[in-house]
């Protein structure tokens, strides 16, 4: 008796909680789309939570039971979620799977035979079919919301087109020759492709492969032709390899990039729009950035050398126009 009447305290509890569809999407900028598209009907959950790595997450039984009680599962695929099919298996869920990739043409992976590159999130271009995948997922389940859900997804896509523009006019004002991303993992291919910009990185388009000598030795050579200034670390992924190919060839780390992970509320890519702005600006800036003591991050233990170094060539400067004033 006590376990029956336990049940259905139970069952009613739940039925209070899950008043509204539940929505996962597997990494977080998924999720924030479908907050954008879904308004106020479904709750929208992650995974992968802020700043892990959804390469080599490790799932846990919270994970298994949040799919178990969802409705709608957003995933990428293309090899991303490596532990998402397991994952189903063992929650028994019997959510609908949505492949948010659904409409883009993959880019190959450069490293891995027969593998493709997942990070087509990467451009607001294709954000746009991400969004479009998620808006239809959403009226096919709740057709009664169509119309919400269709002016959100066309207001939604309209902010995303813009910034698109926007990026490609920043990437425009960094000098041809300059346009060289280097980086932790492959994780900017569609980017770089779509803006027009060229990349290197440690790691290829997963990061589970070990680093070879090799690699390094090709970022070292990529750095010195083409007068690299700057190579960028990323949020879900340890900085160690890249602050040392900065420092063996004397070029500063250009800010930290987000690519498989939003930041957290407070940070400056807390959603997918202002992640993609973020990227684009700290690029732009970087890139074309040529007083170093600007980009140099503290913790390297360079800045107070190159700051002295500024203030000793400004005053050098200035000493020069006062000594030489009359010289002409
Ligand atoms: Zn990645």
């Amino acid at each position: 008796m006590k376990f029956k009447s336990f049940l259905i305290w139970f069952v009613f509890a739940n039925s209070i909680i899950a008043q509204k569809p539940i929505l996962v999407g597997t990494a977080s900028m998924f999720a924030d789309m479908a907050r954008n598209i879904a308004g106020d009907h479904f709750d929208v959950r992650t995974i992968v939570p802020i700043g892990y790595d959804p390469h080599t997450y490790e799932p846990t039984p919270n994970d298994a039971q949040l799919l178990y009680n969802a409705q709608i599962i957003l995933k990428n695929e293309l090899t991303f979620e490596g532990w998402l099919t397991e994952l189903i298996t063992n929650s028994g869920t019997k959510a609908k799977m949505i492949t948010l990739t659904k409409g883009i043409e993959p880019i190959r992976s450069k490293a891995f035979h027969n593998a493709t590159d997942p990070h087509a999130w990467m451009t607001a271009q294709n954000g746009v079919v991400y969004c479009e995948n998620i808006k239809n997922a959403l009226v096919e389940y709740d057709p009664a919301h169509r119309a919400e859900y269709e002016a959100n997804y066309e207001s939604y896509k309209n902010k995303l087109k813009a910034i698109d523009t926007k990026i490609k006019e920043e990437i425009q004002k960094i000098p041809e020759k300059q346009r060289v991303l280097i980086t932790s993992h492959d994780a900017f291919q569609y980017f770089g492709r779509h803006y027009g910009l060229h990349l290197e990185s440690v790691l290829g388009t997963s990061t589970e492969a070990d680093i070879m000598v090799s690699d390094i030795l090709r970022l070292n050579k990529v750095i010195n032709e083409n007068n690299v200034k700057a190579v960028f670390i990323e949020s879900t992924i340890n900085p160690k390899i890249l602050n040392q190919i900065a420092t063996d060839n004397a070029v500063s780390i250009g800010g930290s990039l987000f690519a498989d992970s939003l930041g957290d509320s407070l940070s400056v890519a807390a959603t997918y729009e202002k992640m993609l702005l973020h990227n684009a600006s700290t690029i732009l800036s970087s890139l074309t950035n040529n007083n170093l003591n600007k980009a140099v991050t503290p913790q390297n233990g360079q800045f107070p050398f190159f700051g002295i170094l500024g203030i000793a060539l400004f005053s050098w400067w200035i000493l020069s126009k006062i000594l030489f004033k009359n010289s002409n």
